[in-house]
């Protein structure tokens, strides 16, 4: 969400006149758009602002714009007077404080009318920056913005806001500029992206979108991420399955395998109904490839409990498991009414108990595609090999001399592991 947040924002800057540079200290203009799902994406972030007060005194004339969950859709006062180099603060999702006061500083606009020329800038369709034009292959696309289901654990909610649609013209707008700029792949981004359309007065749902999208010439493939059990419909998992653009390949976060626990992080689903889902899915969608996210050591998870979590990934094989320890984020509901009680050595030895546990089983899973042929969308060339992925959504390395940026071609897999793929051009 934040990769798309800056896109949308260095757009943005590039119709004011400013262009990127990978060099901060030769930057007039620095953003950093922060994440705080947990406590160590802030500390990297405190980390990441506390390094750019010397340029700020080496060149006043700096502007630091602090953007994202840091600063959150409430605003955060507190920040600016812990660290008084910021020069200007956005929520989430809002690049307008930014933009507004470069349009004041920036001298030649003085004569216009500040308010429009904002919207007109922010209202633009997207274009992709300077260093990304041509080269972008695989893009974001913000559909539901915050969220409102209330995790017990989840900072989210309360730093993005309520949860809110894209109007559907809007993204059928910036899908078809994105594929005009050579994009090749799109990801429909939500909190809860299977509940896109709800809140909306035509109802719209994403297996609608997704079908308008399909038809996009030049667009080749199509994701969506993060997907709710509950809200996952027939309908959509038709979408996937009927749509060969739409990849098979669906994120699905489970979180706990002990009900208790479920019910304590209000996920609202028991873990034999998420057995039942992965089931459903893997009929309707053959070859498709899961995700899951779990977190380890919640307020008062016995190791029982963690068992049955163990035990469900364990049974379920799935194709990629995102793991977290439990960080207690400031008013949330967990953190104000529950006791982090598991013990931070505790919390690393169960992580690490899924994590080989997801090695061996992501071992497993890849090594059947060893002297199979898959389809890979190249996305970059970095250290000699080129790299893309399968609509599966495996990593997969090549070597070749060819150009291969934002072509899908056919590969023979030579080696497989865990977490990546190599293999040969099928001639
Ligand atoms: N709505 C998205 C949430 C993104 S946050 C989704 O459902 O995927 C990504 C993951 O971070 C969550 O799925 C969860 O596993 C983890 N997470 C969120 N809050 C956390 C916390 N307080 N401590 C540890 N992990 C957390």
């Amino acid at each position: 969400m934040n990769v798309a947040d800056s896109r949308r924002l260095a757009s943005a800057l590039e119709k004011l006149g400013y262009q990127p540079t990978r060099v901060p200290k030769e930057a007039d203009v620095i953003v950093l758009n922060t994440c705080v799902v947990r406590q160590s994406a802030e500390d990297k972030a405190i980390g990441r602002l506390s390094s750019l007060k010397p340029l700020k005194d080496k060149n006043p004339d700096l502007v630091i714009n602090l953007m994202g969950c840091l600063i959150g859709v409430r605003g955060n006062t507190k920040i600016q007077e812990k660290f008084p180099w910021v020069d200007v603060v956005s929520p989430p999702s809002h690049p307008e404080p930014l933009i507004e006061l470069l349009i004041q500083r920036n001298a030649k606009n003085q004569s216009l009318e500040k308010q429009s020329e904002l919207n007109a800038i922010l209202d633009e369709e997207i274009s992709l920056p300077e260093d990304e034009k041509g080269r972008l292959v695989s893009a974001y696309i913000p559909i539901v913005y915050g969220c409102s289901h209330a995790c017990t654990y989840c900072i989210i909610p309360s730093k993005r806001g309520v949860e809110h649609s894209r109007p559907y013209d809007e993204i059928m707008a910036e899908a078809r500029a994105l594929v005009n700029q050579g994009v090749k792949e799109l990801t429909l981004l939500g909190q809860i992206v299977d509940r896109y359309g709800l809140d909306l007065p035509e109802k719209p749902t994403l297996a609608s979108l997704l079908r308008d999208l399909h038809s996009i010439e030049g667009l080749k493939r199509i994701r969506f991420l993060t997907s709710h059990p509950n809200w996952m419909t027939e309908e959509l998992l038709d979408a996937v399955a009927e749509l060969p653009k739409i990849c098979p390949h669906i994120e699905v976060p489970i979180q706990a395998g002990d009900d208790e626990i479920l019910r304590a992080m209000r996920r609202g689903y028991t873990a034999a109904q998420y057995r039942e889902l992965v089931h459903n899915i893997r009929e309707r969608i053959p070859g498709v490839s899961i995700a899951t996210d779990i977190i380890v050591g919640f307020p008062g998870e016995t190791e029982e409990q963690f068992q049955k979590t163990y035990e469900v990934l364990d049974d379920l094989r799935m194709d990629v498991a995102h793991l977290a320890r439990y960080s207690p984020r400031t008013g949330t509901y967990s953190e104000r009414k529950m006791e982090d009680d598991v013990p931070e050595a505790e919390k690393m030895r169960r992580f690490r108990m899924l994590e080989s546990l997801q090695e061996e089983i992501a071992t497993e899973i890849n090594s059947r595609l060893m002297g199979k042929t898959v389809n890979v969308l190249f996305e970059e060339k970095s250290r000699g090999r080129w790299r893309g992925r399968t609509p599966t959504n495996k990593l997969v390395f090549v070597e070749s001399e060819e150009d291969l940026l934002g072509q899908e071609r056919d590969v023979n897999i030579t080696w497989t592991g865990p977490w990546s793929l190599i293999g040969s051009l099928q001639e």
